[in-house]
Order: structure tokens, then sequence, then C-alpha cells
């Protein structure tokens, strides 16, 4: 079998005639031109048997959707201008007035947002379930759950769920699932293929993160394998305008070549960085799902290949918050300030108790992301930072 990588570099792409550059071009277009109005008639923007207008893709995007299908192990994909926005495309074809949705309670909370405050407002139920404890998802599907959304590991506090565990509950009560995939970015593990014939039907990614790996690009993806569904999707997706700009497809195509490389540097790096946290006394725990004593590490082993480079440390409870917010001021390496994924580390400090009581973690919680920096050059940062809690 090939490689992902090799795939993501020779993947199909024909280029005009005469000019054989490996490399997409930039298309840039909202009108279209039709020969005659018999091939305007003729065109179906939904098969993509051509052209019709901009919003609707480009050979551009049609080439960016069609590799990202191929990245997550899906068979037909849609770009949306964010990954929040890939998450609102979900749930505005998805959910109705009188349907609920279930979303686990440590998921990206820009999502959970989304839910209580817009689709509330369209009488879409919300019910939050605790995603380590397959009874909670089990309790929270009424007759009225048309959506269930996965993610793995959550955000911030990284714990890994059992996903076939939970997969097999949505499928045995046939309520859709969605994957919220940055994290795995399609190489951690395949999201389709999560057990022996046992997938998510919907597999949604922040290119913004991973693919992109710049820091530069909001993008966002929705992939699926089922035709039906994505033709839901793809509906949604006219009505609400949700194209994207060619020159940001490129930018994301240009960082697909490197994505393995980058995804495995961070992961060796990271992994190395939390090892040293560990030893540290002034962190209580490293919440990494490859290190054995994270929450579901043996969720993780179990289904996945490798681990993205970021994870949290709970810092002791000896140390107050202002002596944690010293010690993220004095890093000198890693930068304040959301999102991961790109060539610059970064670092957000959290209050654990307000973004989930739980009991036995007491502490101030730190999120690093780390960047393309050297490993040993990380640690010193840490080392000196560390300093500052005394
Ligand atoms: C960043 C992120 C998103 C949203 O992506 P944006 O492009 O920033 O909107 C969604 N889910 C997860 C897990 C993320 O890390």
């Amino acid at each position: 079998m090939t490689e992902r990588s090799t795939t993501l570099i020779h993947h199909p792409y024909t280029p005009p005639a005469g000019f054989n550059a490996p490399q997409p071009g930039v298309f840039k277009a909202s009108t279209v031109i039709f020969a005659n109005t018999a091939a305007m008639r003729a065109r179906d923007w939904r098969e993509k048997l051509g052209y019709t207008y901009g919003l609707h893709g480009t050979p551009t995007t049609f080439t960016l959707e069609e590799r990202i299908a191929t990245l997550e192990g899906g068979t037909r994909c849609l770009l949306t201008p964010s990954g929040l926005a890939a998450i609102g495309l979900i749930d505005f074809a998805l959910l109705r007035t009188g349907d609920e949705v279930l979303i686990p309670s440590n998921a990206y909370n820009p999502g959970k947002e989304l839910a209580r405050h817009e689709l509330a407002g369209w009488g879409i139920g919300l019910r939050l379930y605790d995603c380590m404890n397959p009874q909670s998802l089990i309790d929270g599907i009424t007759p009225a759950t048309k959506l269930i959304w996965l993610e793995a590991p959550g955000s911030v506090t990284m714990e890994f769920p059992d996903l076939a565990a939970l997969l097999k509950i949505a499928r045995d009560r046939k309520v859709v699932t969605a994957l919220d995939n940055t994290w795995g970015s399609g190489i951690a593990f395949n999201p389709f293929e999560i057990a022996p014939g046992l997938g998510v039907d919907i597999s949604m990614h922040a290119l913004t993160k991973f693919p992109s790996g710049g820091g530069d690009v909001l993008m966002g993806s929705v992939t699926t394998r089922d035709d039906d569904l994505h033709t839901r999707l793809k509906l949604t997706h006219m009505r609400t305008g949700l194209g994207v700009g060619a020159n940001d497809a490129e930018a994301v195509l240009r960082g697909l070549p490197t994505l393995v490389m980058r995804y495995d540097a961070q992961d060796r790096s990271a992994r190395a960085i939390a090892q040293w946290c560990a030893s540290r006394p002034e962190v209580s725990q490293v919440l990494h799902p490859a290190l054995a004593g994270s929450p579901g590490h043996e969720h993780w082993k179990a289904s996945c290949k490798a681990a993205a480079g970021i994870f949290s440390i709970v810092i002791d409870e000896r140390y107050g918050s202002t002596q944690v917010d010293a010690f993220v001021d004095a890093l000198k390496l890693f930068k304040i300030g959301y999102s991961w994924a790109g060539p610059v580390s970064l670092v957000v400090p959290y209050d654990l108790k307000a973004i989930r009581p739980r009991e036995e973690w007491k502490g101030t919680l730190v999120r690093l992301c780390i960047g393309l920096e050297a490993t040993q050059d990380l640690i010193d940062d840490l080392d000196q930072a560390l300093r500052a809690l005394h």
C-alpha cells in the first residue's frame, strides 16, 4: 500500500495542455462563461460535471476537495471558510426545529456556543454528554436526536474516548455521526474505519491547523463516503454561500505535500516535551493521549498510529493563577495565542474549573501547542519560565 505522504504528493492532477508542472494552478472567478444557453442549462453543479459559478467551485477548489477526501479516507468533500463554518454547515444541513443535537461536554467550545446561541434560537435542542462514559451517550439519545458530534481527543482537556463504542451506540439507534477530526488530521486514524465495518458518517476538519500548517489561512472541510449525505450537505453549502477563495485553497494545497512530515515532527517533539514536563515537580499532570496515565490513553493506543503536537499540563495547585500567568508571560519562544499546528509554538492558560468542573483535577491548566522549533530550545524555554513560578 502506498503511504499517505506519497499519495498526497502524487495525487491526480491534469495541468493545462503544454504546461506540465506538478503544482496545481490557481483559478479565480466569480463568473464562468457558457458557450451557449444549452450549455448553461445542461450544467449540473451538484455532480461537478462542469463549472457554473465561482462560489460552487473552481478547478483549484475541486482539486483541494479531492485531496482532502483522500487524506480523510472519504470520497466526497466540501470546503468552508473556516473550521467553525464547517461545524455550522453540518448543523444547518441536518437539524430542524424540534430536533436535538448531542455534543461531548469537552468538545471545541465555539461549536457548543453555536448550538447554545444560534441553534437554540431556531428551536433545536442541545444535550451534552460525557464522551468517556458511553452510558451518558445512551442516556442522552431521544427520538428527537438527529446528530451526534464526536471529538477525539477533547479540546484542551485531551481525554481520548472509546470511539468504536460511541459509534456503535449511534449506529444501533440510526443517528448520524459527525467527528471533529482536526486533531487526527487524517493521519492519526481513519475516521471512516475506526473498527472493522464501523466509521463516522461525516468527518469535519479545521484545515486552518495541520493541512495549512502556516498559521496564515482559515478553512474547514466536510468529508463523507455517502453520496446522499454529501448532496444534503452540498445543498445547504450552496444555499448559505459558504465557498472559499482560490488563493486560500492554493495555500492549503501547498501545505499538503509536507503535511505528514510536519505532523510526525510535531508529534515527536511534543511527546519529548510532554515527557520532560511529566518529570517536573511543578506539573501535577500531563494530558497527552499518547502518554500512559493520560485519560483515555488505552483508547488512543487501540485506534491511533500517531498523535498531534498539542497537549496540556496541569500546574500544581500550590501555585496560584497569578504565578501561572507569570510562568506563561516568562515564555519567550512559546507565544500566547489561539490555534495550533503552525511553525510557532503557542501557549494558553485555562481556568480548569470554568471549562469543566472535574473534581480530581486541581490547579491551573496550560495548553502547549508545539511548533517546528528545535525541541531542546522549547524545553530550555519552559525550564527558564518555570522559575517564574517560584
Ligand atoms: C481550530 C479548531 C476548530 C475551528 O477552526 P477555525 O478554522 O479556527 O474556525 C474546530 N475544531 C477544533 C478541534 C479546532 O482546533
